[in-house]
């Protein structure tokens, strides 16, 4: 967990200095620790979501995707508590003393997104001329920089505060992955027949999810291809092709007769599974 106080510190200071450079500088700092807060609460779910599964990367979307993928109360304030004494068979455990663990705050991903966005257009562009003879200031309005450099300075100081993070609430299921990595989820945000990627960054992995009553299976999902020379079929994960381009030619050597073969993504028509008129794209 990342300590936000000496990056508070540097923004506070920066303000102080009050002059146009020093504000533009404060607002580079309040942008970039609204990333490093959002990646931070990304790091402790790793355990949970493979990074390649982000689509995108703005701290907003990386949080919505954390709420939507591993922990549905990220963006609620949750602090952990224990009891002073032992639990008592029957009794009410709104009557127990407790004493406070930790507390994990709530994100608010629009608020983040909108914060973050709002440094960038201040501060962190020059003005683009309309016409000839329009002046190119060195720096944004200082007074607008500074004011929304204070509304993230508040953000921040909040966000501070945590002192724990959870990984989430419920059950939670695992599978290991072929190349021997541990993959846990949250069983009740996973998704009948939506696809989930091996969270070790050097495997492609990927596993198509199916739930039979409470059980889920996670089905390997792979592309085979028959060799040219001896028919034997040869699989990789499917993502292993994903960042070939359109039209790119790749080549394999086949696992049984060592046979150089060549593959290409191409566009193709598919035949509809109803037997009816084909589609054309
Ligand atoms: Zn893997
Ligand atoms: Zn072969």
């Amino acid at each position: 967990m990342i300590d936000l106080e000496p990056t508070l510190k540097r923004i506070r200071a920066l303000l102080a200095e009050d002059t146009e450079q020093s504000a533009t500088y404060a607002a580079l700092e309040a942008r970039l620790a609204l990333e490093r807060v959002c990646y931070d609460r990304l790091q402790q779910h790793h355990d949970y979501i493979s990074s390649a599964q982000l689509r995108k990367w703005q701290p907003a979307a990386v949080i919505n995707t954390l709420i939507a993928e591993v922990d549905e109360h990220a963006a609620v304030t949750r602090t952990f508590s224990v009891s002073k004494g032992p639990a008592i068979p029957g009794g009410n455990p709104a009557d127990e003393e407790y004493v406070t663990v930790g507390t994990e705050v709530g994100f608010n991903p629009k608020l983040v997104g909108e914060l973050w966005n709002a440094l960038s257009g201040l501060a962190l562009h020059v003005k683009l001329p309309k016409k000839r003879g329009d002046h190119i200031p060195d720096y944004g309005d200082a007074c607008a920089i500074r004011t929304k450099v204070e509304e993230v300075l508040t953000e921040l100081e909040r966000l501070s505060q945590t002192t724990m993070t959870f990984s989430g609430f419920g059950p939670e299921v695992s599978f290991t992955c072929s190349c021997g990595e541990k993959n846990k989820r949250r069983a009740g945000l996973l998704k009948e027949g939506h696809s989930t990627f091996c969270i070790n960054p050097n495997c492609k992995a990927s596993y198509r999810i199916t739930k039979d009553n409470d059980e889920f299976t996670f089905e390997s999902e792979l592309t085979e291809v028959k060799c040219e020379k001896c028919n034997e079929v040869n699989s990789w994960p499917v993502r292993t092709f994903y960042s070939m381009k359109y039209d790119q030619t790749a080549s394999f050597n086949c696992r049984s007769c060592g046979s150089k073969n060549l593959v290409r993504w191409r566009l193709m028509r598919r035949v509809r599974p109803d037997g009816g008129p084909t589609a054309t794209p």
